[in-house]
């Protein structure tokens, strides 16, 4: 069968809206465009019916109750309102106060963390970073090692988005609630593809997205727990009081239907399609790996997602091997910056060099790759990298035996 071009590898980024969800959400478009606060008639109703029903399904797949679901635009919001709104709620001093109490998050989280971390830095909040092991995987005795009397609020993501790195999220959501700090977790990239159960892994804030599941894009959810113990935020957008209050504004009814359906047909093909995406990902891994020399594979070798694959190949210059595989959709190491190609933070906090940084694919599954794309992108690889070191001077020195690393360079 032959592949049609270019092929999409960056789920990690986006997924295509599954066909049966943009269909689900159609009729919410033109009959049925009621507003779901619209209380006193049946344009109203129609569209509260259906957010109603979308909160069960999106409750159901993380073991949740449909009340403690607080529907936002995206993961983005879902970890600003978690982290800042729980912060704000939790702190001990007064505003523009020092003290005001101790955070814990991880260096290679996601921005949309990290940002309103430092954010409450300059609020006055202490915050501590934890730095990664070269695996990448957070643990729960790193988390309790940073623990502290003060500390009101622990948010560490499941799976990485770069890396696909699993961190240790159940033993951590158990000792925050030992502790009594709130435990948050960016759950983005796990949700829909891995078992969760909110009671199970002791979590009190979830964020996840629906463009990361194979629903629309502008629409997400965060959990929020109501009991044992009952989680209050503080808001971040003031209005008509939606969502309890947490998050005013008109819902998304179209998109909340997607959403719900993307997490209905999620919670009956998890098992399958993630046996099926970890074959596939194991042969990409396997294939580089055996038929390149010098390639790295960043992160824990057993501990990753199903869908995603980071891999480094020495001696070859990052722009062009993209250049060299232009019919392969997918991400670089290299994060643009306004003036410069900046390697990525994530891989750079695993101690992963510069070179190699900019040197690494990020190859990210989905619900439609085949074999046969994982079986044209290795040879594309491939061939690519074997062109490019081909005409690397610093490439022959490393075959002649010479550590590359040791050469001192003149520099004039
Ligand atoms: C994509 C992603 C986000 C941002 O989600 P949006 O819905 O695009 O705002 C946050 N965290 C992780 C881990 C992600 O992969």
């Amino acid at each position: 069968m032959a592949v049609k071009l270019p092929i999409y590898m960056d789920n990690a980024a986006t997924t295509r809206t599954d066909p049966r969800a943009v269909e689900a959400m159609l009729p919410y478009f033109t009959e049925k465009f009621g507003n779901s606060a619209s209380r006193n008639h049946k344009f109203g109703w129609e569209g509260e019916d259906a957010v109603d029903l979308a909160r069960e399904q999106a409750a159901a797949l993380i073991g949740a109750s449909p009340k403690e679901i607080v529907w936002t635009s995206g993961s983005t919001e879902s970890n600003n309102l978690a982290i800042k709104g729980a912060a704000r709620m939790y702190a001990k001093g007064p505003e523009g106060t020092k003290n005001r109490g101790h955070i814990i998050a991880a260096a290679h989280e996601h921005k949309a963390v990290l940002d309103p971390c430092k954010r409450l830095q300059n609020e006055g909040f202490d915050v501590t970073f934890l730095q990664p092991p070269a695996d990448g995987v957070i643990t729960r005795a790193m988390v309790a090692e940073a623990m502290r009397d003060d500390t009101i609020l622990v948010s560490i993501m499941w799976g990485n988005n770069e890396i696909g790195t699993i961190n240790e999220v159940p033993e951590i959501g158990a000792l925050c609630h030992e502790r009594g700090a709130i435990f948050h977790t960016d759950a983005t990239q796990w949700v829909g593809k891995m078992p969760t159960d909110v009671e199970r892994d002791h979590i009190d804030l979830m964020s996840w997205s629906g463009h990361k599941m194979y629903g629309p894009k502008g629409v997400g959810a965060l959990y929020v727990r109501r009991r044992n113990p009952r989680v209050r935020l503080e808001a971040i957008q003031d209005g008509g009081g939606h969502e309890r209050g947490m998050r005013s504004g008109t819902l998304n009814v179209t998109g909340i239907v997607g959403f719900g359906k993307a997490c209905e047909l999620a919670m009956h093909e998890m098992e399958t399609e993630r046996e099926r995406l970890l074959g596939l990902r194991r042969k990409l891994e396997r294939e580089l790996s055996s038929r390149l020399e010098v390639v790295q594979v960043n992160g824990h070798a057993e501990r990753r997602l199903p869908h995603i694959l980071n891999i480094s190949f020495g001696y070859v210059e990052g722009e062009s091997l993209l250049m060299g595989i232009k019919d392969i959709a997918c991400s670089s190491g290299s994060a643009c910056t306004s003036a410069s190609l900046e390697p990525s933070y994530v891989l750079k906090s695993l101690g992963v060099g510069d070179e190699l940084a900019h040197s690494s694919l990020r190859l990210s599954l989905g619900r439609w790759s085949t074999e046969e794309e994982v079986d044209y992108a290795v040879d594309a690889i491939v061939k690519a990298v074997n062109h490019l070191r081909t005409m690397s001077p610093l490439w022959d020195l490393y075959k002649e035996g010479i550590d590359v690393s040791k050469i001192e360079w003149q520099t004039h």
